[in-house]
């Protein structure tokens, strides 16, 4: 079941082997000078936030899933500015700690997740008021040589094919919650660890003989539902704690950085899904109907609308005190709200084109089967040139994306991933400075004639 998602996870260790892709896929670390996988890089000026982009882009074309490792790297880029910060106005060590992680991370080429989102029980209250305090991850025990936590996290991306599990809280703390405001890394098979991995709709298909109706065989994503029970962890690997006024500056970056890599994949699988729909046009002798290619276009207009705003905020980037660079917050939000609508209209454009056999084949059981098969040939057969499996596995890679297994990648994931769309709203307000806009307007308003 989870082979697909190890094969997509592999793909960002051959796209940084390729030396195609090498420039695009390694950088050179600034703590050690050696050039290093790039999902390992902190980013130090805005060359290094296109480049990621354009990665991420291209890793969703080679694989039309969620590849996975972004998450550890944008909780490696979010902690690298936030535990230089802390330590600056409380006089912490988190920094150093952090460094000399991050430092095995880049020199072993490790996976790491990054797990923000609490499962949270009633969302109308705060993580200390909930009736279980679990249902946030909290610290329930200081020793002299760490901490023990408690709680669980939802929708880890990649959590089964990390080597390590970035926790970091889910909001913005208060000083009541400041046991909740905690963050620090555990290796993946650390005692108390559960994960619970999460269905996705044909998931079994997986299992079956045959490889066909999976619709995009090699690969896939998964996510889990990941268990601290009691875990212990070492002061060398807290990177947070009881710091609950960093926890929200934690929580804007890290999500951030993910609303910016959204511009990159969503858009490298969109391409994958629009060069899918015009191979079935192609497939359904409809290539030159004027309206399948106003479709196409329309399709692309709104994928490279998505890959736009995520170029425009990695240019529009500053760097942060520790020298990471961040992107730009309002314009990352953006491009994150446009992916939580562009994916699903280019989907049902591509439904549209594709039309209904999309959800009415037949399976490759029955198009092998000695009686049912010669008859599938027969009658689903397009133009001529073309075989009928040809046809059949377009249309399944194109049902894979739009309600298969990787419709979590490329639709819900693209709603709710990095946050939900309100969550990109409420920052989307906070960062547009309305005043200032206001104040335009009442000056030319105002303003006599010349
Ligand atoms: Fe990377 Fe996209 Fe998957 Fe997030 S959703 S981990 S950005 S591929
Ligand atoms: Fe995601």
């Amino acid at each position: 079941m989870i082979r697909p998602s190890l094969n997509a996870v592999a793909a960002t260790y051959a796209l940084a082997a390729d030396p195609e892709h090498a420039a695009l896929a390694t950088a050179t670390s600034h703590l050690s000078g050696k050039p290093v996988n790039r999902f390992t890089h902190i980013h130090q000026n805005t060359a290094d936030l296109v480049a990621k982009v354009k990665m991420q882009r291209a890793l969703g074309q080679k694989t039309a899933t969620c590849f996975q490792r972004c998450v550890g790297m944008d909780a490696l880029n979010a902690l690298d500015s936030v535990t230089f910060e802390i330590d600056k106005v409380k006089g912490t060590q988190y920094h150093e700690r952090f460094n000399r992680f991050l430092r095995r991370v880049q020199d072993e080429d490790l996976v790491c997740e990054g797990a923000m989102t609490d499962v949270k029980g009633d969302r109308g209250k705060r993580p200390s008021q909930q009736d279980d305090p679990d249902l946030f991850v909290h610290v329930v025990e200081e020793r002299p040589d760490g901490i023990v936590v408690r709680g669980a996290k939802a929708h880890q991306t990649g959590a089964l094919n990390s080597h390590e599990i970035i926790v970091m809280p889910t909001m913005a703390m208060r000083p009541e919650d400041a046991d909740y405001a905690v963050s620090f890394a555990v290796p993946a098979d650390a005692p108390g660890l559960t994960f619970i991995l999460g269905r996705q709709s044909s998931d079994t298909r997986k299992l079956e003989d045959g490889d066909m109706d999976v619709g995009n065989p090699r690969y896939g994503a998964q996510e889990c539902l990941v268990i601290l029970d009691d875990v212990f962890v070492p002061w060398e690997r807290v990177f947070m704690y009881h710091e609950h006024e960093f926890s929200g500056m934690l929580v804007e970056r890290f999500a951030a950085y993910h609303r910016q890599s959204y511009g990159g994949c969503k858009a490298g699988v969109g391409d994958v899904l629009i060069g899918a729909a015009a191979k079935l046009a192609e497939y359904n002798g409809v290539k030159d109907a004027s309206h399948v290619r106003d479709k196409l276009v329309e399709m692309i207009h709104l994928n490279e609308t998505l890959y736009s705003c995520g170029l425009a905020c990695s240019a529009e980037g500053r760097a942060t005190a520790s020298g990471a660079y961040l992107v730009d917050l309002l314009l990352a939000n953006v491009c994150k709200l446009n992916a939580t609508r562009f994916p699903y209209e280019i989907g049902r454009l591509a439904e549209d084109i594709a039309g209904g056999l999309l959800v009415t084949m037949p399976s490759e059981a029955d198009l092998r089967h000695p009686v049912t098969g010669p008859l599938i040939e027969k009658y689903l057969k397009g133009v001529s040139g073309v075989t009928t499996e040809c046809r059949l596995r377009m249309f399944r890679l194109v049902e894979n994306l739009t309600v298969g297994s990787a419709a979590v990648a490329y639709r819900t994931e693209s709603a709710h991933g990095a946050g939900s769309p309100q969550a990109m709203r409420v920052v989307i307000a906070r960062q547009a400075d309305m005043e200032k806009k206001k104040k335009l307007a009442d000056d030319l308003a105002a303003s006599p004639k010349q």
